[in-house]
Order: structure tokens, then C-alpha cells, then sequence
């Protein structure tokens, strides 16, 4: 999709299907796990009026349908999905003259890329997205820009350009506080007004040294002054922090979520649970980066041990009660934008969570998070129609969310 189809889409309206104000819908589902965590319901009758879901009846007998209703009964229905950790103007390819030359883009060379991206999103079942910031604020502009509307087929919340410590790890997603500015203060007088803020709090996992940890890149007094100021615009904080100190610090000055969080440790872990701070692990980038890098080298070990390490600290804060959501980190090496969030909640299913758990944290709390449970979440009465058609039992859900029947959007369909 380029940015004129895009641009078709959000402002003709086309595919407007399910409970136009004329008339409701009816349709039916074999499965629908509905966000909730709870248990999974059978043979579900869903009510759909003016885009709004007017109810949902469980155990319905196939044989007796309403007359036109839409019949799904052998697939599997679950909200639309939130990914909290994009970077829309970046793609997962290996190709290396790709990957240096997206670290130069002008707004203009980004602007087809964004657009493709949320196409490839879209296409997933993902409707709502959080992105963590890029050199040029391109993502930012872009909503800005070519998403004014109010029939947008995709939610976007933007940090612009993220904010790291001079000379410390973040140039290709932000920048350092200009003008002899503190971090607060750059944040007081950003131009750009993002969605809310992204700090970078450390450096990235060593891919040679297995659990290496870095300094933080701000001082306790800074990130509090910082947390204040967002919270005085009304705007939440996303901190990028690996390693014990960067995380406690991140988390004493009451930042809204732990980005990464590798190697923190279970006494962190305990700090987000008491807290309530969201953690978004961005696991599956160290999977794809197993998978490509040489086989045997140093770095396909590393990254495979990173990989181990994290899934088991996923399992303790499942225990301990850490508020977690599912983001990719997508434009990461081999994590592809839409692909790569079946991936990361299969690993969720691996470190324990169940299939009703791990929608959960791919839909209400991603919501939550964002702060849009009101536009997306939960599948209930009250709720715009938007959710993802899967073929197949829920067993199959991580696979089959590679290819959706069907993909709708406050009662539009997208995909
Ligand atoms: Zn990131």
C-alpha cells in the first residue's frame, strides 16, 4: 500500500460493512476469545449495529442462525490487536544498503515506507500501534500529516524523536536535549507535541558478552523532573532500559512502562508489579537475530542465551504480577512489521501464559496502555466492531494471525 491507497482508504469509507445505521448484522464465530483473559466461548452469535456491538450469545445452535447472518463458524474471533513497540519508518530486512539508507531518509523517502508498513500491520490484524520514536520525527509527521481524518483504519501514538544522553546509544530513534536544555526542559518545549515521550535510559543488549549491563543514561533527579513535566502535559513516559540500575532508576522516577527491560532482575521486576509500571519485553528480536546471524558465531549464541534469559524473566513477572503488553521492536533486524507480533506472543506462550492470557495482553492491555480501552479492547456489548477473523481453532491462533480472513475496524473492513 502507498501512501495515496492509504489515503483512499482512511477518507472514502469503502468497505463500510458490518451494522451500517440502517441495519444490524449479525455473525457467527466457532471460537471468540474476547480479550478478557477468561475462558474461551463457544459458538458465538455477535449482534453488530452503527459499528457498535449490541451482543453476543454464546452456545448458539448453527442450524438456527438469523437469516443473512455472516457465517463464521469455523474460525476464531478476538479483538483487534495493539502493538505498544514499532518503529514504523524502519524495516526488519537484512538487506544491508537498505538498512543504511533508512538511517538518512528525508521525510519524503520515509513517507511510502510508513505507509507500507501500516499496511503490513494492518493486513495482521494490528489497529492500534505505539511507536517509539525515530531520528527525523518522520512516524510523528506522518500521522500528522496524512492521517487527519476521523475514519483513520489505524489508531497511531508517536513519540517523535526520543530523547538519550549526548553521546550515549540513541541516534537512530532520537536525539539529545538541544540548546544546553535538561531532559525535563526539552520535553516542556518540544514543538513537535508527540503522543508521549520516549527516554533511552541505557545502551542495547551486548551481542558479544553475554549480559553485559551499561550505566544509566540520566541521573534519578532527571528522569523524576522528566516524568513530572510529561505528566503535566497530560502525556505518558516509555523508557528504553536494560540492566538493573537503568530500570530501577526508570522505575522510582514512576515511568509508565520499562521498554526491553533485559537482564533488570526479579527485584525490578517486583518494583513494576508494586508500582503497576507495564513492562513490554520486545523478546522476539533476539529470536530473529539468532536466526540470522552465522550459525555457531558468538553472536547467534549470545542472542540465543539473551532470548532464554528473558523468556525466563517474562515467566517470574507472569508469577509475581508485572502489567506486561506485547511489542515487537519491528524494523529491528528480521522483525517485520505485522509478522513479527504472532511471534512474540507465541513467546509468551512459551514462558507459561495461555492462549486467553496472551490475547490479553495483545488487546486490553495494550489498550490500556495507550490509554484507548474506551476505542479498542475487550470484545463486549458497547465496544466498536473491531476485531480479526482467524481461520482455524484457537490452537492454531499463531499461526493462522499470518494471513486473517478478515481484519475489521469500528465495523469497517480492512483486510
Ligand atoms: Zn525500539
Amino acid at each position: 500500500m502507498t501512501a495515496a491507497t492509504l489515503h483512499v482508504i482512511i477518507h472514502s469509507g469503502r468497505n463500510m460493512i458490518v451494522g451500517t445505521s440502517n441495519a444490524s448484522a449479525h455473525l457467527f464465530c466457532g471460537s471468540l476469545i474476547d480479550g478478557s483473559g477468561g475462558p474461551i466461548q463457544e459458538r458465538v452469535l455477535v449482534g453488530i449495529k452503527d459499528s457498535i456491538i449490541t451482543s453476543i450469545d454464546r452456545e448458539y445452535d448453527r442450524k438456527h442462525l438469523p437469516p443473512g447472518t455472516i457465517d463464521w463458524g469455523d474460525c476464531t474471533l478476538l479483538p483487534g490487536l495493539v502493538d505498544c513497540h514499532v518503529h514504523l519508518f524502519m524495516s526488519g530486512t537484512a538487506n544491508p544498503a537498505v538498512r543504511s539508507s533508512q538511517l538518512h531518509y528525508t521525510f519524503t523517502e520515509a513517507r511510502p515506507i510508513i505507509a507500507g508498513h501500516l499496511s503490513d500491520q494492518v493486513r495482521h490484524g494490528i489497529i492500534a500501534l505505539r511507536d517509539g520514536g525515530d531520528y527525523g520525527g518522520h512516524a510523528l509527521r506522518f500521522k500528522r500529516e496524512e492521517m487527519p481524518g476521523m475514519l483513520n483504519p489505524v489508531i497511531i501514538n508517536c513519540a517523535g524523536r526520543a530523547l538519550h544522553a549526548p553521546g550515549r546509544y540513541g541516534r537512530l530513534t532520537g536525539k539529545p536535549p538541544e540548546n544546553g536544555l535538561s531532559l525535563a526542559q526539552s520535553i516542556a518545549s518540544d514543538p513537535e507535541s508527540p503522543d508521549h515521550i520516549k527516554i533511552i535510559n541505557s545502551g542495547i543488549n551486548s551481542l558479544t558478552e553475554f549480559g553485559k549491563e551499561t550505566r544509566p543514561q540520566f541521573s534519578l533527579q532527571e528522569l523524576m523532573k522528566a516524568v513530572k513535566t510529561t505528566e503535566n502535559l497530560g502525556l505518558k513516559v516509555m523508557v528504553h532500559a536494560n540492566g538493573r540500575l537503568p530500570v530501577d532508576a526508570a522505575a522510582q522516577a514512576g515511568c509508565h512502562s520499562i521498554e526491553h527491560g533485559y537482564f533488570m532482575g526479579r527485584d525490578n521486576l517486583k518494583l513494576l508489579a508494586n508500582r503497576r509500571i507495564y513492562w513490554i519485553p520486545t523478546a522476539y528480536p533476539m529470536k530473529a537475530y539468532t536466526g540470522m546471524a552465522k550459525k555457531g558465531s558468538v553472536e547467534a549464541d549470545v542472542a540465543l542465551k539473551n532470548l532464554d534469559h528473558q523468556l525466563n524473566q517474562i515467566r517470574l513477572a507472569r508469577e509475581i504480577g508485572v502489567p506486561m503488553a506485547i511489542g515487537t521492536d519491528c524494523g529491528s533486524l528480521g522483525v517485520h512489521h505485522g509478522d513479527a507480533f504472532s511471534e512474540e506472543m507465541r513467546l509468551f506462550a512459551e514462558a507459561g501464559f495461555t492462549i486467553p492470557e496472551v490475547v490479553r495482553l495483545a488487546t486490553v492491555s495494550g489498550a490500556r496502555l495507550i490509554g484507548i480501552e474506551h476505542e479498542t479492547g475487550e470484545f463486549k456489548v458497547g465496544m466498536p466492531a473491531t476485531f480479526v477473523v482467524l481461520k482455524g481453532n484457537p490452537d492454531a491462533l499463531f499461526d493462522s494471525l499470518k494471513s486473517p480472513e478478515r481484519v475489521y475496524f469500528k465495523g469497517m473492513r480492512l483486510a
